[in-house]
Parts: structure tokens; sequence; C-alpha cells
């Protein structure tokens, strides 16, 4: 696709340029009058003194009483205003043929295409085609411009493709996907599905240390890279359930803390979600968690700012996760 934009100014300059010349060009074929002296505009003969005398024109014959076949004057044309119009025409519509062919390769011909049409280019190897289609099909998604057919199609390839890991992440099927859940259209086991595929959690473990003496640990997760959307409509909420030490019994959390992120498409924020007074021996502690993640919907036109949780959300998916790692305590 070709790089260069369309220059308004070059492109106003070449139309005032052509008019101008067409303008001129008028006059300058047309030309100057030399004299006053009376012709046959017919044959151009001198007509001087004949005027009173002659009926018809002696050359050609036409009638001198009709007043339109008298011209007054010769007229020769102005060669240089020939010159200087065609010139400026030359320019209007060399210019205008040349911005016209960038506006043309700057159309936005996907706007064009039909939705059928977009739906196969999903199925392309090609990773530019197949990102391009779907951006342009999940924004004929969001603004209700497909069949229910069609959505059926878009969401089951959106679905199949957030569940291949082993294909680079497209954004546009994680707002065909979001948009899916906000309206309802998603079923409970698709809901749990898609917030599983969105992430590949991994476990945060950071040891408090006070005089070398470990005093407690807090706990969170990293995300991981996120398949979902690029509009930032959901954040993920999480809550350590319990934890248990060295293969130890499983302790619950009696009042986990709720920890929310906002999350972007192919993006992987991490969050610190408790902190759990904690003595143990220095050296390597294996740490196996459980936690209930949730996908929540966050309000973008409301008066929400980042602040989740005063603002209307709502819990979308939820599911549970073991996560385990090692504390490493000097
Ligand atoms: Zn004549």
């Amino acid at each position: 696709m070709s790089t260069s934009t369309v220059n308004d100014f070059l492109f106003m300059l070449a139309v005032v340029s052509g008019s101008l010349g067409l303008f001129l060009l008028y006059f300058g074929w047309h030309g100057k009058r030399l004299d006053y002296r009376p012709i046959c505009k017919k044959c151009k003969f001198d007509l001087h003194g004949l005027l009173k005398s002659s009926e018809r024109c002696p050359e050609c014959g036409v009638s001198l009483r009709i007043q339109q076949n008298i011209q007054l004057g010769q007229r020769a044309p102005i060669k240089g205003l020939i010159a200087i119009s065609i010139a400026m025409i030359l320019f209007g519509v060399v210019t205008i043929a040349w911005q016209g062919t960038i506006m043309a390769s700057q159309m936005n011909w996907l706007r064009m295409a039909k939705t059928s049409s977009l739906i196969q280019d999903l199925e392309s190897t090609n990773i530019a085609n197949e990102t391009e289609s779907s951006r342009e099909l999940a924004r004929r998604v969001a603004s209700n411009h497909v069949s229910v057919e069609e959505f059926n199609s878009i969401y089951t390839i959106a679905l199949a493709r957030q569940a291949d890991a082993s294909r680079p992440w497209v954004n546009s099927y994680g707002d065909v996907l979001e948009l899916s859940m906000l309206a309802d259209e998603a079923s409970d086991e698709e809901r749990v599905q898609i917030l599983t595929n969105a992430i590949t959690p991994t476990l945060i473990l950071m040891p408090e240390t006070t005089e070398g003496e470990l005093e407690a640990m807090s706990l969170g997760i990293k995300s991981g890279g996120v398949r979902l959307g690029s509009g930032g409509r959901v954040a993920l909420a999480v809550e350590l359930r319990s934890f248990a030490v060295d293969g130890g019994e499983p302790q619950t959390v009696e009042n986990p803390m709720r920890a929310t992120i906002s999350i972007f498409g192919g993006s992987s924020p991490s969050i610190l979600a408790q902190r759990i007074p904690i003595s143990l021996e220095a050296g390597d502690h294996h740490i196996q968690t459980t936690w209930t993640i949730m996908l929540v919907s966050v309000e973008i036109n409301g008066e929400s700012d980042g602040n989740i949780e005063d603002s209307e959300s709502r819990t979308l998916a939820t599911s549970e996760f073991v996560l385990e790692n090692t504390l490493s305590i000097q």
C-alpha cells in the first residue's frame, strides 16, 4: 500500500490552475482586436466602405443586412496566453490524476467488501489479511451490521482461534468475544472457556523481610499475554482462596482481597492481591495456591476512570486456577 498522502493544497492548486487555464485559453484563442474595420465573419473579407453600398459580401455572398455576419475588427490569437493556459491545464490534469490515484489507493476497500468474503478471509494463512478482515468484521459486529448467521460464523471462528495458542493472537477476535459476552450471546460454558483461554497466569511471590527475618509474603498474579480485545471493555478481578506451603494442608484465606486490573489485548498485566504473615526458614519453598479469577465488564462511556470498584461492573465469567511457584528466602 502506498504511504504517500493526498496533498490538499496541491490538489486545490491543481483545480484552480486547470479552471483558470481553461478560462485563459478562451481569451487567448479569441485573441485581441487588431483594428476596428468591419470584416465578413465567414470569409474575413474587408468590408470597409462597402456596408452602405453592398447587400452581400463580394467574396462569399452572405447577407450584410444581418448584423451577425459582420465582425468589427480583425482578431489575432494571443500565442503567449495560449501557451501559458495550456501549461496550466496540463499541470491541473496531471496533478489531479496523480492525487486521484493516491486517493483511490487509500480508499478503504474493506468497508465495501461483503461480510461473507471477509469471513472467508479469516481462514487465510496470511496474518495481515486475517488481521484486517477480522478488524472490519469486529467493527460490523459492534455496529450490528451482520446477520445472525454471519455473527455465529464469526463468533465460532473467534472462539476456535482464541483456543489455538499456536497461532499469534489477533485482538479483533477478542473484541468479538467481549461483545458477545456483554450482549449475553455467549453461554456460561463459553464464558468460562473464553476466560480460561484469555490468560496463562503465573503466580507472583514476594517475600517481605526485616533484618533478614521473613515477616510475610505477598501473592499476586501475572496474566501472561492476554488473548482478548483491544478496547479495554473488560477487566480481571482476582481473589486468593487458599495456599499450601511445601505440600502441607491448604490454608483457606478467610477474607480474600479482590484486586482488579484493566486489561487490553496483548498486554500482560500483573497485580499483587494478598499479603499473608508467614514464618519460614531460609531456602526454597514450594507454594501452591488456588485463585478465583473473574472477567468483569468495564463501563467505558460512563464516569469510570479506572476505578473499577466504583463503576457498575458485572461479572462475565468466573474460573478457578491452581497456580504454584517457588518462594526463595535468602
Ligand atoms: Zn464574406
